[in-house]
């Protein structure tokens, strides 16, 4: 109505918020150089089968090398999403990551690289082009990619989100549902889902041996997921109790800093050869 468009209006001219799109619109124009410069690296981030102990995937997680600083995803990502920006970024995500697959398939070792797919992106009609080109690009099987979209994009406008995810799923990539048990999920939709796994947000598991309801929550996720034969990864483990009350209620995969941090490709390359070999 209205009164809330005059609302808006005055909520965009107050001051606070004009510096906060000043600084947005400095940050925009900085990674614009940054994609000119070459200052944007992936790294990777191994994730391991909670059974065996071995490597059985990794997270593509991206990363800013601002001169000195390392800017966060968290505060960069956002201002890629409102430029647009994602979209070109992402697309060289895409290229990188199955890269990075192709001379690990190459060297021996089948091993999933997961991509963080944005709302913005995941609604871009070419998403769907830019994988499938790159995988014919590199040779690569699909199953060696694996899209992460959040509980959040997944469940709004669940019937445009079920017809691209079931698109991805006849190309063959894997599909997972990013920061589980922060939204608000339909059980009925989710049941729907073409998805193979559930990534546990990290913030149940900081907590999770201190705090019973985090340890309820996550015991509950790890039962739904195993329910619809989906697989559960806890993200964000970082102690050796987590592990072991995770490998109690029947959790498969793990990722964490126990584990590992997210490393520059070198250094994961040289962690898959150590962690492989025999
Ligand atoms: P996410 O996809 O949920 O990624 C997991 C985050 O948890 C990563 O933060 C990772 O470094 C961090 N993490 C993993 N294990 C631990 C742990 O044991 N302890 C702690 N404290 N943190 C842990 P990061 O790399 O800062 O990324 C934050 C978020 O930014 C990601 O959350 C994702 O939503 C977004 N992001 C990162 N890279 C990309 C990208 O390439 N594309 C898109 N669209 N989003 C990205
Ligand atoms: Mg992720
Ligand atoms: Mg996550
Ligand atoms: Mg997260």
């Amino acid at each position: 109505d209205e009164a809330t468009v005059s609302n808006q209006t005055i909520v965009h001219y107050h001051p606070d918020m004009l510096d906060h799109r000043q600084q947005r619109l400095t940050m925009e124009a900085q990674l614009r150089k940054a994609i000119a410069n070459y200052e944007l690296r992936l790294y990777f981030q191994p994730q391991m089968d909670i059974a065996t102990g071995k490597i059985i995937g990794a997270e593509a997680l991206l990363r800013w090398q601002h001169g000195e600083n390392m800017v966060s995803p968290v505060e960069f990502i956002p201002v890629a999403e409102q430029s647009g920006l994602i979209i070109e970024i992402g697309e060289w995500i895409i290229e990188q990551a199955c890269r990075v697959a192709k001379n690990l398939l190459d060297a021996g070792q089948a091993i999933p690289i997961a991509i963080n797919i944005s709302a913005r992106q995941f609604q871009h009609p070419e998403l769907y082009q830019q994988i499938e080109r790159a995988l014919q690009r590199h040779q690569l099987p699909a199953e060696l990619i694996e899209l992460e979209i959040t509980e959040s994009v997944a469940m709004h406008q669940q019937d445009e989100v079920l017809a691209v995810l079931n698109r991805f799923k006849a190309l063959g990539v894997g599909l997972s549902i990013d920061d589980f048990g922060t939204g608000y999920s339909s059980l009925a939709y989710l049941r729907q889902f073409p998805v193979n796994k559930l990534k546990i947000d990290r913030s149940f598991i900081v907590e999770m041996l201190e705090q019973s309801e985090d340890e309820a929550l996550v015991n509950t996720i790890i039962g739904i997921s195993h329910h619809l034969q989906m697989k559960v990864v806890a993200e964000g483990v970082e102690t050796e109790p987590q592990l072991a009350r995770l490998k109690e209620m029947g959790c498969d995969t793990l990722q964490g800093y126990l584990y590992s941090r997210p490393l520059p490709e070198s250094d994961f390359n040289q962690f898959v050869k150590a962690t492989t070999a025999s």
